[in-house]
């Protein structure tokens, strides 16, 4: 989004507007867009920001395999989860610190950025000597001991909004990180539970829309965990594009059908490649460039 798409600053001699108690996240208190540098990029401007990967960390030829696919499909930032918030405690649960190894090798061969989930405020301290985006999950939108220790970290924290939060609740989960004094926060609309049942997830891509004219944070969109399907994550992303979000974090997997966990949502590399060129394509028309797609590896993807 442009800083001409921003509200203007009130008009002299305005009565001053009632503040939410998100004070920190509010437009209100800060009407220019945040842009949090990551790299090379930033998010929050002009770059539309992929981070994509695996649901999980499985292994090492896994990790290296997705995240060269990944960085030859475009993606900025590498994703993979080494904690794991699984619904059933016999699911697979991570390789905790063996897991941030093998990410930190993605990122030493590949050059890209690391994002990943941290569950427990005891594991900050080790998640963060690995990370470059700390990752709240859904179910930790509100763990408030949780986002009050991130608040004391040097990284940006990406905060997914809750299964059952409003946009009003997001963005105060977003305060306590902000009041504790680290205002390097990215917002993720990563689906909502509805009574639909044919997706994981109902995607409220509106809320993006809602988020932008009261907070001045950056947003991203997860196809993948709000459809819950692979086949839709390619629209979903478009749609996010086109409504207003600063990125997407996507669901990759060499081998979905054999992941050890969301294989049912994850696309292949060459559908990533092929999404990648489709949104490149549309982006300068939402005011949006994908520059990690040089023209030389575009024209190849394009084949
Ligand atoms: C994830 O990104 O791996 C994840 C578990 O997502 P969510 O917290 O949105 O369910
Ligand atoms: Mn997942």
């Amino acid at each position: 989004m442009s800083e001409k798409d921003s509200p203007a600053a009130p008009k002299p001699g305005t009565p001053p507007l009632k503040l939410p108690s998100y004070k920190k996240a509010s437009r209100l208190t800060h009407p220019q867009n945040t842009v949090i540098p990551l790299g090379p990029y930033a998010i929050g401007g002009d770059e539309f920001v992929i981070m994509a990967g695996p649901c999980s960390v499985e292994a090492d030829p896994q990790m290296l395999g997705t995240a060269w696919e990944v960085k030859i499909g475009g993606a900025h930032i590498i994703r993979g989860g080494a904690f794991k918030p699984r619904s059933s405690p016999y699911s697979f649960q991570g390789l905790a610190e063996e897991g941030l190894k093998m990410l930190s090798k993605a990122r030493e061969l590949t050059g890209l950025g690391i994002v990943t989930e941290v569950m427990d405020s005891s594991d900050v301290d080790l998640v963060e000597s690995y990370a470059d985006i700390i990752q709240v999950g859904a179910r930790n939108s509100q763990n408030f001991s949780l986002l009050k220790r991130l608040s004391k970290c040097q990284k940006p924290i990406l905060l997914k909004r809750g299964l059952m939060n409003t946009v009003d609740e997001l963005l105060s989960s977003a305060e306590y990180i902000l009041a504790g004094g680290n205002e390097q926060v990215i917002l993720c609309e990563r689906g909502i539970r509805t009574f639909e049942p044919s997706t994981r997830n109902t995607l409220d891509l509106s809320s993006i829309l809602t988020i932008k004219e009261k907070s001045h944070l950056p947003v991203i969109v997860d196809p993948s965990h709000a459809s819950g399907k692979a086949h839709y994550v390619a629209p979903l992303s478009r749609a996010a594009l086109a409504v207003g979000a600063d990125g997407l974090m996507i669901e990759v997997h060499c081998a979905p059908e054999s992941a050890l966990c969301d294989g049912e949502e994850s696309i292949e590399p060459g559908q990533f490649r092929d999404l990648m060129v489709n949104l490149a394509e549309l982006a300068p028309a939402f005011g949006r460039r994908i520059s990690t797609l040089t023209p030389e590896l575009l024209a190849q993807n394009q084949r």
